[in-house]
């Protein structure tokens, strides 16, 4: 059972660290993937935008300003640094125009707000008659001159893609002889998607939402099942260990039983008078004995809803002085008894009875967890009355702390001497508090003791104050 249910839970936890990874993975995919349908529909627009006649006759304006420039340049009249500035300049006067129409096209085709484009001169060459060849822009330079559109930097921008032109200019140059000029233009197209990822993740919301709802859930699954199983492990365990144990304390009166009603139908029971009668106190005491544990189980399995408390005002100095005294007599004088009891004549309604069964409960935990100096105290803070009861035995771990209350419970045999008992005693306590509205608690170290705190408030009477 150990090892399977620890088993079933290895497999569970690692199923799910599978399964989020698998989830993970696959979103992160459909992001990407996203990104790129988003990317591509981009483009796609763009080009509906950008590739219209209107665009086309702009960019044939500029061109052909520039390829007016260029015999001025071949007759050394200008730079080559110039007849770019030639170009840039041609380009961006109309890219106001240009800029406005991209608008109107954005709108029409539904584009996000933050994509940007640009259209680059990427390579310029000129070619002379004479087989020279001039680079006015040299590709590979990777220093475009900006045409049109938003600029932006080189390395943010996506290629949408590239144009190529080519034309013949005829010219007279410096010797008054005509002169063709053959110009290849390469044009590049760029868009730049601004905070995309906040826009994929926009798109993508709904998905992320539902994978974190169904993570959420899953993981929230697994963990009350594994919360579950752990529990039922824990109530088959100590019901086991109940059973164990109530065969335990029901074997001695047994045996002890079937010896006396041995020697009772012996015949030395039937000559002998005094024999006859030590046998049959035998009986009662047992009888009593086996009356006594079925009580116990029986009475100590109440909850505190059963328990029908006789309410009295009553003060509780003189209440716990008494039962001190009572529970003093049945020590053996290796055990210190030391109290603490405030002097007060307050009064509270508590059941008398209940309430010293809890306390002398306590109080005979104390001696048989092996305390050998034990205080119990007394006290009223703040309207709440609180009765402390230490010892200096064996003290309880922090991880039993939290179960001591719990019905059947027990610290295992493993960890401790095999001390008597079912496993009741703190539960039927806590449930006598709980019925007076009042709180339970221990502080407790391995090997250094125990102290059990019951406060009841002084208003308990009152309907609805705990629980
Ligand atoms: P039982 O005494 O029959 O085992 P209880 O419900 O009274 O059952 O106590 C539950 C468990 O709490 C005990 O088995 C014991 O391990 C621990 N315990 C209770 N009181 C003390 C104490 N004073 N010192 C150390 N351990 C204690």
């Amino acid at each position: 059972m150990q090892i399977k249910s620890r088993l079933l839970i290895v497999g569970a936890i690692i199923s799910l660290i599978a399964l989020s990874t698998l989830q993970g993975y696959l979103t992160f995919n459909t992001y990407d993937l996203r990104k790129h349908k988003f990317a591509v529909e981009s483009r796609s627009k763009i080009g509906s935008i950008v590739n219209t006649p209107y665009v086309d006759s702009l960019s044939w304006d500029y061109r052909m300003d520039f390829v007016k420039k260029i015999p001025e340049y071949r007759n050394g009249k200008i730079t080559k640094e110039q007849l770019v500035l030639e170009l840039e300049n041609a380009a961006k006067a109309r890219n106001g125009k240009f800029l406005e129409y991209f608008k109107q096209g954005a709108n029409h085709f539904d584009l996000e707000e933050n994509i940007y484009f640009k259209k680059v001169a990427s390579s310029i060459q000129l070619i002379y008659e004479n087989g020279e060849t001039d680079d006015i822009i040299i590709e590979s330079d990777n220093n475009p001159s900006f045409l049109i559109g938003t600029d932006f930097p080189m390395e943010e921008g996506l290629i949408i893609n590239a144009w190529n032109w080519s034309f013949d200019e005829e010219f007279i140059n410096n010797n008054l002889e005509k002169e063709i000029v053959v110009i290849k233009y390469r044009a590049t197209l760029y868009m730049k998607i601004d905070d995309w990822d906040r826009i994929i993740f926009k798109q993508l919301m709904l998905l992320f939402f539902i994978a974190f709802l169904l993570f959420v859930f899953v993981i929230s699954l697994v963990t009350y099942s594994i919360r579950n199983l752990l529990k039922l492990k824990r109530i088959s365990e100590i019901k086991t260990d109940f059973i164990n144990n109530i065969t335990h304390e029901l074997k001695t009166p047994l045996a002890t039983l079937s010896i006396a009603i041995k020697t009772l139908s012996s015949k030395y029971a039937k000559d002998n008078n005094d024999i006859a009668q030590v046998s049959i106190d035998t009986i009662n005491r047992q009888n009593l004995r086996l009356q006594n544990l079925i009580d116990q189980v029986v009475d100590n399995s109440l909850g505190y809803n059963d328990i029908i408390l006789n309410l009295e005002p009553i003060n509780l100095s003189d209440f716990i002085n008494e039962i001190c005294d009572d529970f003093s007599l049945t020590l053996s004088n290796n055990i210190q008894f030391l109290r603490s009891i405030e002097n007060t004549t307050t009064q509270v309604k508590v059941d008398k009875f209940y309430l010293s069964t809890a306390i002398i409960n306590i109080l005979n935990n104390a001696v048989k967890f092996e305390g050998t100096v034990l205080k119990v105290a007394y006290s009223i803070k703040k309207d709440i009355h609180i009765i402390s009861i230490s010892d200096n035995g064996i003290g309880i771990s922090k991880k039993n702390k939290k179960l001591i209350f719990g019905k059947f419970f027990r610290v295992s045999e493993k960890d401790t001497h095999n001390y008597k008992g079912l496993g009741l005693g703190l539960y039927y306590c806590s449930e006598i508090i709980k019925a007076h509205k009042g709180t339970i608690e221990v502080e407790s170290n391995e090997n250094e003791g125990s102290t059990f705190y019951i406060k009841i408030p002084s208003n308990n009477d009152k309907k609805n104050l705990v629980g």
